[in-house]
């Protein structure tokens, strides 16, 4: 089977055009002696808002490898496929993140149902894990309730894993398996069910994805108690190692952390946890790089600040429609925000300013920051116009997005400050 490396990093590069910098920090984290494997992700939805095909992220991805030498391990993950939309990625990827929180809460069949009960008695009762502080306490009814809840939703993982694996071959690819994209975290005692279940339909899953209690909005920092979120994810990396002793699943099973990208306030209990539970960790990013874009455009001046004053003002005017699809992952004060005509008369250092996840910089504003995180539409209709700016600015962009993944996330997460 082809095996993820303990550690990866899920970068997106919605343009095709920063794979190389990207991989710079990834060379960067190497010469510090940790090795961190990239695996570039695009959505089908990115995919179709920008009106491109999963093969060019595989060919950029490509190139940066050839390009700059880089002989370890990398990947395309089709990031949140189903069978609807998996057809056109299986022949550029190697990775698969199986979508089936829609599935959640759909019911299963009430024979699966109590076949999954019969055949799992050690769910029932109490359940002491090694690394969790206060056993799980369960009853029949308690776990009927969890897998009436997530039972549909594995089975359909199952049924997509088995059509990539009649199309790719079993031993082709990695499998991940998301539940992040739902209104209710999973719970550790949840975790260890849906992990039952999918040893159960013998998905050999690599990467989990739950979701994790608080708010993941994109590329602003993590909004919650960061306590109970430290303790969740180490309930959560206890749960993974006793499942792959009690069911047989790779042992080499890590958690995937997705909307991953600028949750500083994580990074260090995250990175504290891992070597607790000798515990690899995938760690998704995908729009950070977009955003760093913008600011090398910005620090160009000139036609790059006037071009990215452009986006943010096309932005402005169709903030609502741009937040739509992201409605639970952005949490944006709309009158707060600052109007096009007062943006029109920023210099390079206060667009930077605004936009640059620095929050102890008090231009800093999240609020410009998720807007323009989901402003790569506006950019995306521009087509040449854009792609243009970014060959015309390169230097100052690509500076940025290295630094971005190298010293705001793969630093702090896996090496330290
Ligand atoms: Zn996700």
């Amino acid at each position: 089977m082809l095996r993820l490396s303990r550690y990866s990093i899920g970068v997106g590069d919605r343009f095709a055009h920063q794979a190389r910098p990207q991989l710079r920090a990834f060379i960067l984290a190497a010469g510090q002696g940790v090795d961190v494997v990239p695996v570039w992700n695009k959505s089908n939805r990115e995919h179709t808002f920008i009106g491109t095909e999963p093969v060019s992220v595989r060919n950029a991805a490509a190139a940066a490898v050839r390009d700059l030498n880089w002989t370890k391990p990398w990947h395309v993950d089709a990031d949140h496929i189903n069978l609807d939309t998996v057809e056109r990625f299986l022949e550029p990827s190697d990775f698969f993140t199986i979508d089936v929180a829609h599935f959640i809460g759909k019911p299963a069949a009430s024979a699966d149902l109590d076949a999954f009960l019969d055949r799992h008695p050690e769910l029932i009762g109490v359940i002491a894990i090694p690394g969790v502080a206060q056993p799980f306490t369960t009853t029949r009814e308690s776990v009927a309730a969890t897998a009436g809840t997530y039972l549909a939703a594995v089975q359909e993982a199952g049924r997509i894993y088995r059509h990539i694996v009649s199309r790719k071959g079993a031993d082709n690819f990695i499998t991940e398996v998301s539940m992040d994209e739902t209104d209710n975290p999973q719970t550790p005692p949840e975790l260890l069910v849906i992990l039952a279940a999918l040893a159960d339909e013998r998905i050999p899953i690599q990467t989990i994805a739950p979701k994790f209690t608080g708010r993941f909005n994109k590329g602003v920092d993590y909004v919650g108690d960061l306590a109970q979120f430290t303790l969740e994810f180490e309930s959560d990396l206890a749960v993974i190692a006793h499942a792959i002793r009690q069911y047989g699943l790779p042992d080499n099973l890590k958690l995937s952390v997705h909307s991953g990208s600028d949750k500083f306030s994580i990074y260090e209990p995250i990175r504290k946890a891992l070597p607790k539970f000798n515990a690899g960790l995938h760690l998704k990013t995908a729009g950070t790089t977009w955003l760093e874009e913008l600011i090398g455009l910005a620090e160009a001046g000139g036609p790059g600040l006037a071009l990215a004053k452009e986006i943010y003002a096309e932005a402005w005017g169709h903030g609502e429609e741009l937040c739509k699809p992201y409605a639970s992952v952005i949490d944006i004060d709309f009158p707060k925000l600052p109007v096009p005509a007062t943006v029109a008369g920023w210099t390079s250092e206060q667009f930077t300013g605004a936009m640059r996840h620095d929050a102890t910089n008090p231009l800093y504003d999240k609020g410009v920051r998720q807007l323009l995180h989901v402003g790569f539409k506006i950019a995306a209709k521009m087509g040449d116009r854009y792609l243009n700016m970014l060959d015309a600015c390169e230097e100052s962009i690509s500076r940025n997005v290295t630094f971005n993944l190298y010293n705001r996330h793969i630093r702090p997460l896996l090496i330290g400050a």
